[in-house]
């Protein structure tokens, strides 16, 4: 049996351009990889199946449409070989949450089938399955800190010092991240400045916010975190506002909503605030759970089984 170990994602800038005539919209996503997990394990199997444990379990669906089988039938079918796996998923990133939770499944899941059928797939091709897979899954591979382009499938590996200090607050029941997009683009008409590529500058990283990640400075980072899907996550989710201001009020450096939300991400200045902020939300009753943990971490890796 192999267990692989994914993080997952919190974008500290998430810079949005246009609707482009293929329905997506380029982006300017620095990603940052949370020791916050899920935990896929392979064993050897006949057919794909799937099964899923923790608090958002029930969300999970356990077809084929499964980022984790979807990865495992694309390996398979790369390599021209039959899809014989059990794929169990120890879930504890919460489910359409922001934090990329389905992309990090189907990265492991990539990497644990490759080692179960013992493939040694190159990570070049890795990352192409992935892409092929979302936006969001090659980032789950490689880890730590990188600048996304296009779709957020491009990526840059960043330069970064040291460890930052994250509290997730989680919310009740998730946010469909192409309903947030669609209430980014109508805002945008709303506002007057248009939402097509050819109305809407096209993001670029912020320099202030790639110098904060080199120098470690949380205070720094903290000033330049930005997403710009945040409006519209607030607009379809107004209570989040109460969420957010939670967590300043208790010390954060700061807070934003995690990619297309709902879950809020608050950093916080060393790991003794990360964890009285994390108290506080979880005293505050506008969230249904708060997770304090750490990072970069590395991208989707194999453990040792669990005992
Ligand atoms: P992102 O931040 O990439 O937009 P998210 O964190 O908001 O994603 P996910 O948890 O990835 O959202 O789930 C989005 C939807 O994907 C779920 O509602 C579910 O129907 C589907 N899905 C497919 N595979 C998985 C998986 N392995 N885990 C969770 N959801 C999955």
């Amino acid at each position: 049996m192999i267990t692989v170990e994914v993080p997952a994602k919190v974008n500290v800038q998430l810079g949005v351009g246009g609707l482009r005539a293929d329905g997506f919209h380029d982006l300017a996503n620095v990603f940052f990889a949370v020791a916050l997990g899920d935990r896929v394990t392979a064993a050897p199997g006949a057919g794909v199946t799937l099964t899923c444990a923790g608090p958002d379990a029930a969300l999970v669906p356990l077809d084929d449409s499964n980022l984790a089988a979807r990865a495992a039938r694309l390996l398979a079918a790369h390599h021209g070989i039959e899809p014989d796996v059990r794929l169990h998923i120890d879930k504890a990133i919460p489910v359409a949450g922001g934090m990329a939770g389905g992309s990090a499944d189907g990265a492991a899941a990539l990497v644990a089938c490759d080692a179960l059928w013992e493939l040694d797939t190159p990570l070049e091709t890795l990352l192409e399955l992935a892409a092929e897979l979302g936006s969001d899954v090659p980032f789950a591979l490689v880890g730590g800190v990188a600048l996304g382009r296009g779709r957020g499938e491009i990526l840059e590996g960043l330069p970064v010092s040291g460890t930052f200090h994250w509290v997730f607050a989680v919310a009740d029941g998730g946010l469909s991240t192409p309903a947030v997009f669609r209430e980014c683009d109508r805002l945008r008409e709303e506002a007057g400045t248009g939402s097509t590529e050819a109305e809407v500058p096209t993001p670029d990283a912020d320099p202030a916010l790639l110098a904060a990640l080199a120098d470690g400075d949380p205070v720094a980072l903290a000033e330049a975190l930005a997403n710009d899907l945040q409006a519209a996550a607030l607009s379809l989710r107004p209570s989040l506002a109460d969420t957010l201001r939670a967590g300043t009020e208790a010390g954060a450096l700061a807070a934003l909503v995690s990619g297309s939300g709902p879950t809020c991400a608050f950093l916080a200045k060393d790991a003794e605030a990360a964890e009285a902020v994390g108290r506080a939300l979880t005293e505050s009753g506008t969230c249904r759970a708060a997770h304090v943990t750490h990072g970069p971490v590395p991208g989707a890796a194999i453990s040792a089984p669990r005992p």
